[in-house]
């Protein structure tokens, strides 16, 4: 592999919460270790949700925390001409195909599918039919029956998932627009992407985005998933434990080189130096270190960390 390429594409529709810098961290302090690019993307698709003002909280933590990118921001709502090109591709060369079957029937399938105890899923029926585009219809992506789909993921370890428990996904809605996993696999490859860092409650997504870029006759980047950030009660970390978006810490008063520091060692081990400097986590970052089991994150170490430095 060349220079290390890495990215952080938040979805702007909360604050920039303590997981996401997490992950932004571990990519930005990669790509800073081995003189590589850090791309930050705003993952804006979903224009219910999406707002102005998590956009610019999102620059304001990164801000704060020090992590600075090389390329972007990139907007993915002003990308949607490249996604339908890349569909439109898929489509013409059958790896892709329109599907008509309304959400009643799609019910059914997955109803029929639980019944005879297998994986509720969509059955296929419009895979063979070589619809033309239709107005409300959705475009799947064309699953190989036979086979698995596989990666190294750096965290984990080897990931296979046999093809026939994966669905004929949805690349593209009724509405026109991409899906996600549409719009990231082909982000990574426009965006020469080769080494993803991020939460692992998208492993499952890895599959069907290793599939499009394979489809598309790239190269597949290099994954790790991190295991989630929880709260002291195991469950993973949100609201309810407390101050979740890293601007709250900034206002109780936090040092940035705490929060990070902090955030570093949240799944990812060094031996038990108890701080580093911004130079030290660059030199001493490397994915190998990440953790398999889930960070639990700890207020009160992170008050006492600020105190003590
Ligand atoms: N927008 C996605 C998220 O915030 C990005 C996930 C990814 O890294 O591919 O969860
Ligand atoms: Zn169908």
């Amino acid at each position: 592999m060349g220079e290390i390429i890495t990215r952080f594409p938040p979805s702007p529709t909360g604050y920039l919460h303590v997981g996401g810098a997490r992950t932004a961290l571990f990519n930005w302090l990669y790509a800073r270790k081995t003189g590589g690019t850090f791309i930050l993307r705003i993952e804006d698709t979903d224009l219910e949700r999406s707002t102005e003002a998590s956009v610019q909280a999102i620059f304001d933590g990164l801000e704060w925390l020090g992590i600075d990118w090389d390329q972007g921001p990139f907007y993915q709502t002003k990308r949607f001409d490249l996604y339908k090109k890349v569909i439109d591709k898929l489509l013409e060369d059958g790896h892709a195909y329109w599907c008509t079957c309304t959400p009643e029937e799609i019910d059914e399938m997955r109803e029929t599918a639980r019944a005879k105890g297998e994986k509720p899923k969509y059955n296929g029926k419009c895979r063979e039919k070589n619809l033309g585009p239709t107005e409300g219809a959705v475009v799947r992506f064309k699953v190989p029956l036979a086979g698995a789909t596989a990666f190294d993921d750096m965290v984990k370890g080897r990931i296979s998932i046999p093809n026939a428990e994966l669905d004929d996904f949805i690349i593209q809605r009724s509405d026109g627009t991409p899906t996600y996993n549409l719009a990231v696999a082909v982000d990574d490859l426009t965006m020469k992407v080769n080494t993803i860092l991020r939460g692992d409650d998208h492993v499952n997504n890895t599959p069907k985005q290793v599939l499009i870029v394979k489809a598309m006759g790239e190269e597949v980047p290099t994954y790790g998933h991190v295991p989630m950030v929880l709260g002291a009660d195991k469950a993973r970390l949100s609201k309810r434990h407390g101050a979740t978006s890293v601007t709250e810490y900034r206002d109780m008063g936090i040092l940035p080189d705490a929060m990070i520091n902090y955030l570093a060692r949240l799944g990812w081990s060094c031996g038990d130096q108890e701080f580093f400097t911004r130079e030290e986590l660059i030199e001493k970052f490397t994915p190998d270190n990440i953790g398999r089991s889930p960070g639990v994150f700890d207020q009160d170490k992170l008050m006492a960390i600020n105190h003590e430095h």
